[in-house]
């Protein structure tokens, strides 16, 4: 246990039992992709648990992503976060689009809707913001926004499945909300993505463009690429989602605990609370602050070298990316630029024993001046 190897996350699974259960009409029907019965039932359960009425599976969250992009047929510029994952601007660039950056808010993180209301010109199509660690954005000013500028609001929920504010789960907000269920998620297909959205004309489109763009037997009317979800990963979320809300609770319990050692020392800031919001856990984010007396390369090595691996996640910023070298300058947004040169996400998953909380953070606190 002591010396046991810790990485950031570890897939929740099923018991074995219980997928072979789920799977075994599929070696009576011979059918294992294009919209069979597993997809179809995952579908129907991802919308109750989801409070949606509009839902369209995918292999993963980033082919959600650029097909809802190519459905709604954008052009011109997005507003997006430079402090996310590469999939988010990969999208926009991907699809002809041009991502522009503005700055998130030092509370938690996401997109700061004044310095989007500042960027917005008569090319912007789009704001395509982040729910940063399961934090949610301002999803009111958002909506401000879209109505006032007449532009789509498209949201990369990849970290926010299961979050919700108020009881109003975090799939209804904006025109489409994108979710991920990689491995690595809360929520796992072991690949798989689905994207949420509001206008019901978009379900036929977005299966369409999923499928090659084939809108019948002998009609081909897009050039849509192929992003189905499978029969066996679809069963993978039939099992994973009935487990999702025990699941979640046992990351709490593991939060708290990061939280009861981490909370209040001087140089380490924390993601705070957010009023009414009801949280996923899903990752753990230390930034050290300049006065905590060891830099976040410091803990990461210090951790390292005990086998525990934390994620300097994210880092780099996106407008740092060799692959978009000159096109934007990270001094335009210094809250994301000081919060990714300073952050870590320390491992959290279900089964993280607390007692491996309790030596994780004695470690970290050990870099530290007051040690
Ligand atoms: C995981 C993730 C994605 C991409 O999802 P995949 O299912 O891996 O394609 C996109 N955006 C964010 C913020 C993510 O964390």
């Amino acid at each position: 246990m002591e010396n046991e190897t810790i990485l950031v996350t570890r897939s929740s699974m099923p018991d074995l039992d219980e997928y072979v259960q789920e799977i075994a009409c599929l070696w009576d029907t011979h059918w294992l992709t294009n919209m069979g019965e597993k997809h179809v039932q995952f579908e129907a359960d991802l919308k109750k648990y989801l409070q949606v009425e509009n839902l369209a599976l995918f292999t993963n969250g980033h082919n959600a992503l650029e097909c809802v992009i190519e459905a709604m047929g954008l052009s011109g510029k997005v507003i997006t976060t430079p402090y996310t994952f590469a999939s988010t601007t990969h999208a926009v660039v991907r699809k002809g689009l041009t991502p522009v950056f503005a700055d998130v808010k030092p509370e938690d993180y996401t997109l700061n809707p004044a310095s989007v209301e500042r960027l917005i010109d008569e090319d912007t199509c789009a704001i395509l913001p982040v729910h940063v660690y399961g934090n949610l954005c301002d999803v009111d000013a958002f909506e401000a926004l879209g109505r006032k500028y007449n532009l789509k609001v498209i949201y990369d929920a990849a970290h926010a499945f299961g979050v919700s504010r108020h009881g109003v789960s975090s799939a209804s907000f904006g025109d489409a909300s994108m979710f991920s269920f990689h491995a690595t998620k809360v929520f796992n297909t072991v690949e798989g993505g689905a994207v949420c959205f509001a206008d019901p004309a978009l379900k036929d489109v977005l299966n369409q463009w999923k499928n090659f763009g084939i809108t019948g037997t002998e009609s081909v009317e897009y050039v849509g690429g192929n992003a189905k979800m499978n029969e066996l990963c679809a069963a993978m979320g039939i099992c994973n989602l009935r487990h999702l809300d025990a699941e979640i609770a046992k990351r709490k319990v593991v939060y708290e605990r990061y939280m009861s050692h981490l909370q209040g020392v001087p140089g380490i800031t924390l993601p705070a609370a957010q009023p009414g919001v009801q949280s996923n856990y899903s990752y753990y984010p230390v930034v050290f602050e300049d006065d905590f007396g060891a830099t976040r390369d410091d803990v990461y090595a210090a951790l390292m070298a005990l086998d525990i691996h934390p994620r300097k996640y994210f880092y780099p910023l996106v407008s740092e990316y060799e692959c978009y070298q000159g096109r934007f300058n990270p001094a335009d947004t210094p809250v994301a630029k000081h919060v990714a040169d300073r952050v870590l996400t320390l491992p959290l998953y279900a089964d993280l024993a607390l007692e491996q909380v309790d030596r994780i953070c004695s470690v970290v606190l050990g870099c530290g001046k007051e040690a």
